[in-house]
């Protein structure tokens, strides 16, 4: 089979492996789509966090957002049955620590997580996934399915911020995330969901997906635009799904006492000042990494159109034009959304 290897300095390249077998509790799946994120251009960069004494061990196959129809089970499998479309979680924890024990397992200390660390990816035109975090969404299709993960995330972040009717919610970020999460806090029920982005195409795409307001966060007037827009109270919740520190000092801006502050993004910069801006207005600061226990929901979301996911799709390569699809993504900009690799052709 083909599949996609990282080699560190060498960089990725395109190679004949053996068929892999699945091995107990595991599933072998054809793969159909397969995203590439921020993480895969930083893994490949070596500029990930993950990664600052080094990248990962070699040679490496990327993706942790895919779809793929189940081909075989291994031992000991019951399901999903031979030709469903499935996804699968990305983080694998050991199952063995109090943490895997209440469905912690994105802070497991031994987790591996698929495409990221630890273990191949989905790049590669046959992928073995663990059973029991495989799951079918045959309303799906297998473009759309590829995009559950990313969604995930999204509902993850509402979840953590305890999004519910009354809420104004408050998304700063247009990219893929932050589309997700907007369109999964309007799943939880919050009463209004703005976004901020700097893209116009962004803002647009936020509004088709049923954004109630959209602000340009390039704007000298950002943030008195949004407190005028909020009769100057601020927001309940703030995702911030941009990576970008400047939206996470808008942030604390922006929130009303008691916010819930969700923070999706990875910084290595220093936040606030003092401690005393939080205490004085009881934030809770949310970080959070991966979704845990989100992913049958989000699938249920999708696949009731509570959450799309084909109008965050701009381009899709056939694997062997991998260096391409790397090169869009890598490079970004305002028409640049999700893009997908398909590694059947
Ligand atoms: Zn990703
Ligand atoms: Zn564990």
């Amino acid at each position: 089979m083909k599949a996609l290897r990282y080699h560190g300095d060498k960089g990725l390249r395109l190679e004949d492996l053996p068929t892999p077998t699945p091995g107990r509790g595991e599933v072998l799946i054809e793969v159909q789509a397969v995203g590439i994120c921020r993480t895969d251009i930083e893994i490949v960069e070596g500029s990930h966090p993950f990664y600052v004494d080094g990248g990962p061990e070699q040679p490496f196959t990327p993706g942790h957002e895919w779809s793929g129809i189940v081909r075989e089970l291994g031992e000991g499998v019951a399901g999903p049955p031979p030709g469903t479309l499935v996804t699968g979680e990305t983080g694998i924890g050991c199952g063995r620590c109090d943490l895997c024990r209440i469905d912690q397992h994105n802070a497991c200390p031994n987790r591996v997580e698929t495409g990221i660390f630890g273990r191949d990816g989905a790049m590669r035109e046959l992928h073995v996934h663990p059973a029991l975090l495989t799951y079918p969404c045959t309303g799906l299709s297998p473009d759309e399915a590829a995009l559950v993960e990313p969604a995930s995330v999204g509902v993850y972040a509402a979840k953590r911020a305890n999004v519910r009717p009354g809420d104004r919610v408050i998304v700063l970020g247009g990219g893929s995330i932050g589309q997700m999460a907007m369109q999964a806090s309007r799943a939880f029920g919050a009463t209004e969901v703005l976004l901020a982005t700097r893209s116009p195409e962004k803002l647009a795409l936020a509004r088709q997906l049923g954004a109630d307001a959209t602000f340009d966060a390039s704007a000298q007037d950002f943030v008195p635009q949004v407190m005028e827009h909020t009769h100057g109270d601020g927001v309940h919740v703030v995702i911030e799904a941009s990576g970008n520190i400047q939206s996470l000092h808008d942030a604390i801006k922006l929130a009303r006492p008691l916010a819930r502050i969700v923070i999706l993004g990875v910084f290595d910069q220093p936040w606030v000042q003092t401690i005393g801006v939080l205490v004085a207005n009881e934030y809770t600061i949310l970080p959070t990494v991966g979704s845990p226990g989100v992913w049958p929901l989000t699938i249920s979301l999708m696949e009731r159109g509570r959450i799309q996911a084909q109008p965050l799709i701009s381009g899709k390569f056939p694997m062997d034009q991998y260096q391409e699809a790397f090169e869009v993504v890598g490079r970004g900009g305002p028409r640049v959304l999700k893009c997908l690799v398909m590694p059947q052709g």
